[in-house]
């Protein structure tokens, strides 16, 4: 048999290696191993609409006609339909906006394109294809922060397919409108590229950002067809919908052809009991796996001494230096020099360094690659023989695209998932059915969140004053809003529509609604280190924290959160910090709920108060508790969506929780509920929060509130709400599972807890969360 691949060993030699250094310990780090197989690809005859000189540049490139799914898209486009392709990586999504965008410029002389990236790094692949077709007259440019002045102004005069991305649609090119008036007023089509990343807050704010770019396109008479592009997603028509506010026509059927993959769960083994000193802290004491980081930095290793290309994916752009520089330690122990055969790979890169390794990795001078995330990577990065993925990415959606990177037609590839010490991770090994076995997650955002959605109106009514047809374009939800916002005095009603009353433009931040991130400056050097999102800033910056910023460690010495600046000193303590928090919630109206007997499901607007009251110095090793200190910062507030479940005392004492023990049960439910809820809604953990209770004062009873981490909401308890019985369902499982005794990372403990994991009943958890499944109705 013939295969045409760069490695020496099919995927399961590869694998049967991997494994090697395992042999011994009593359970296998393979918990499940999946087929994934070929698939054979179906061309199309090229649209007979394209121009011969678009055709003859695509063949030119050695695109002889497209796939399926690229044609289909593609003439949907041009006969006016807004489109969402939501296929695999590197299926040609490309090609389906290129064609109808690239055929109508050629076939009008007028016409102009606008496209958006996520990404600075995939704008600049898309521009380098570009210029590489070399279509006449198209004149393609990157608009983006980088753009020096004096090419601006060209740019907006002269080139007819522009690269940008949303916050420079947001802070610039809207603003400045009249600049652009010949440019919209030829706009033919918009492209958005992995429009999938558009998810909760920042989601909600590009959704209106389009609006607003459509109510400007529409001024000056243009009415442009939307292109998008997602990977593979649920529902990809009503995300897309959702996000443009118009009614979009998706493609699936991916027809391009695919390697057979081979893709196994890989559970680290659990490290050697430890017996600590007695005033150890208790979560410490729970038994811990191999972390991530080193099992991943070690199968890289073995990948490369085997001879294969890998791509290891880290979730932290620390976390992939730590992989990278740790497998070229080993390699190089094994034999000098061969450590320079595996780079790092990150964002903050310098374009031509990461040109430099791509093509390394792709001539095989490179063999290991330890990279953040996939949307950085070049787009001809694929084909690779083994992709490493280190920890659940977050979403099976971004597991799918990192896995794509490997695998070429005509070979096979090996894709391993590598659990983290969390109890999403380890209830995915434990369950591949809820990898393999489901569709992805459908991209949540919610255009009316009323703090997305004032603010976005503002910037609109700045742009141009708003008229009742423009409120219809916003959603209902805009009426009350700008009622609201002329009453405070933001907006004045004239005749002629809202007008923004200020001076300057409003200002405001797509990645968020609480305010401006706050600075985190080294004092000695006045150097800006990086932004922290304010929601985050007292548990990170709080005076006294430990604060790492690319694996180089500092203490923070004060914080003004007045000036949203906090400034650190450069050093290397043996203790890290942990901040303890006062949580308070108060229910403020509900929209839905389920009355089922003795449990009640709810969602709802809720209050929450939370003030950082001390933190912990912990020993860096041990976990040993150095000691406690008190901190003075002021309570946050935040109006937010909750979904919340209450459970009648007498049901919880009739399962054998007794009542002393109600707390720790919430709460270890409540644990493992926020890590659970990324399976059906695409966010992390450190997007959402909770608070359990033995009795609250507006439930009356046991309650779990879960709720999103955003003023407004940003439609993730409301997913988890939709899903409820899914959802704990899994909960449920995680936790039942885990082979630990008391609680554990994997299952209740989280590292996040304001109270230090205390208490925490993991047993009892599954209890209330058996008496909540039992009592509702299925789906
Ligand atoms: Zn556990
Ligand atoms: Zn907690």
């Amino acid at each position: 048999m013939q295969c045409v691949t760069s490695t020496a060993f099919g995927p399961a030699e590869l694998l049967h290696r991997l494994r090697a250094r395992t042999t011994g310990t009593a359970v296998s780090p393979v918990t499940h191993i999946e087929r994934v197989p070929a698939r054979a690809g179906r061309t199309a005859p090229w649209p007979a609409w394209t121009d011969p000189a678009v055709r003859a540049a695509l063949v030119a490139q050695g695109i002889a006609a497209p796939w399926e799914h690229q044609a289909t898209a593609a003439t949907l486009a041009w006969e006016g339909a807004h489109v969402v392709l939501a296929t695999g990586t590197a299926s040609g999504k490309s090609l389906a906006y290129q064609l109808p965008a690239l055929n109508a410029l050629a076939t009008d002389p007028k016409a102009t394109v606008l496209y958006l990236s996520p990404t600075k790094a995939l704008a600049a692949d898309q521009l380098r294809g570009l210029v590489r077709l070399g279509v006449d007259g198209v004149r393609p440019a990157t608009y983006d922060g980088d753009t020096p002045r004096e090419e601006r102004e060209w740019i907006r005069q002269h080139s007819r397919f522009v690269l940008t991305n949303p916050d420079m649609l947001h802070h610039s090119l809207l603003p400045g409108h009249s600049r652009w008036g010949v440019f919209l007023r030829r706009l033919r089509y918009v492209v958005i590229d992995e429009c999938h990343t558009y998810r909760g807050v920042f989601g909600s704010h590009v959704a209106h950002v389009l609006r607003r770019l459509r109510r400007a396109a529409a001024r000056y008479g243009a009415s442009p067809t939307f292109v998008l592009a997602s990977a593979t997603s649920g529902d990809p028509a009503g995300s897309a919908s959702r996000l443009t506010g118009l009614p979009v026509t998706a493609v699936t059927d991916d027809a391009s052809p695919r390697g057979a993959v081979t893709f196994a769960l890989w559970e680290p083994p659990l490290l050697p009991v430890f017996d600590g000193p007695e005033d150890v802290a208790v979560e410490e004491a729970a038994p811990i796996r191999r972390s991530a980081l080193r099992e991943t930095a070690d199968l890289l290793t073995d990948a490369v001494v085997a001879g294969t290309r890998t791509l290891a994916f880290v979730r932290s752009r620390r976390g992939a230096e730590v992989v990278a520089s740790l497998a070229r330690q080993s390699l190089n122990e094994a034999v000098p020099g061969l450590g320079d055969r595996v780079a790092a790979y990150r964002a903050g890169y310098l374009r031509e360094d990461r040109r430099a390794i791509e093509r390394a990795l792709l001539s095989g001078e490179l063999l290991g690659l330890a990279s953040t995330n996939a949307l950085e990577l070049g787009v001809d990065l694929a084909g690779l023989d083994a992709v490493l993925i280190c920890g659940y990415p977050g979403t099976r959606a971004s597991l799918w695209q990192q896995a794509g990177r490997a695998g070429r037609a005509g070979g096979e590839a090996l894709a391993v998932l590598v659990a983290r010490d969390d109890p999403l991770d380890t209830y995915l090994v434990h369950h591949p059915e809820a990898v393999f076995g489901r569709p992805v997650e459908a991209t949540v955002l919610d255009p009316a969140n009323p703090y997305v959605l004032g603010p976005q109106l503002c910037c609109a009514a700045s742009e141009a004053p708003l008229t009742d047809a423009d409120l219809a374009l916003f959603g209902d939800a805009s009426v009350e809003i700008v009622q609201r916002l002329a009453a405070e005095g933001v907006l004045r009603r004239r005749p002629s529509g809202w007008y923004w009353t200020h001076r300057g433009r409003p200002e405001v931040d797509l990645r968020g609604t609480g305010g401006a991130p706050v600075a985190v400056v080294e004092a000695a050097t006045g150097r800006l280190l990086g932004t922290v999102d304010p929601g985050s800033s007292h548990v990170m910056l709080h005076p006294g924290a430990v604060y790492l910023h690319q694996g180089v460690s500092y203490v923070v010495d004060d914080l003004d959160l007045e000036d949203a600046i906090a400034l650190v000193h450069q050093e290397e303590p043996d203790w890290t910090t942990h901040a303890r928090d006062v949580t308070n919630l108060s229910v403020v109206s509900v929209r839905s709920y389920v009355d089922a007997g003795p449990v009640g499901l709810f969602l709802g607007e809720v209050d929450v108060t939370n003030q950082v009251v001390s933190y912990q110095r912990r020993r860096i090793g041990s976990g040993e508790v150095i000691d406690t200190r008190p901190l003075d910062l002021p309570a946050r507030e935040l109006r937010t969506v909750a979904v919340w479940f209450t459970v009648s005392p007498r049901a919880l004492t009739a399962a054998g929780v007794e009542p002393s023990e109600f707390p720790g049960a919430l709460h270890a439910a409540e644990h493992a509920g926020i890590g659970l809820l990324p399976l059906i809604a695409t966010c992390d953990r450190w997007d959402i929060g909770g608070l359990s209770t033995a009795n609250h004062a507006d439930t009356e009873a046991p309650t779990v509130f879960v709720y999103d981490g955003h003023p407004g909401g940003a439609g993730f308890a409301e997913r988890a709400y939709g899903a409820a019985a899914e959802w704990l369902h899994a909960t449920r499982e995680a936790i039942a599972s885990c082979v630990c005794d008391a609680g554990c990372p994997s299952c209740v403990q989280s590292p996040k807890c304001g109270n230090g994991n205390n208490p925490l009943s993991k047993e009892d958890a599954v209890k209330v969360l058996d008496i909540v499944l039992a009592a509702l109705p299925p789906g």
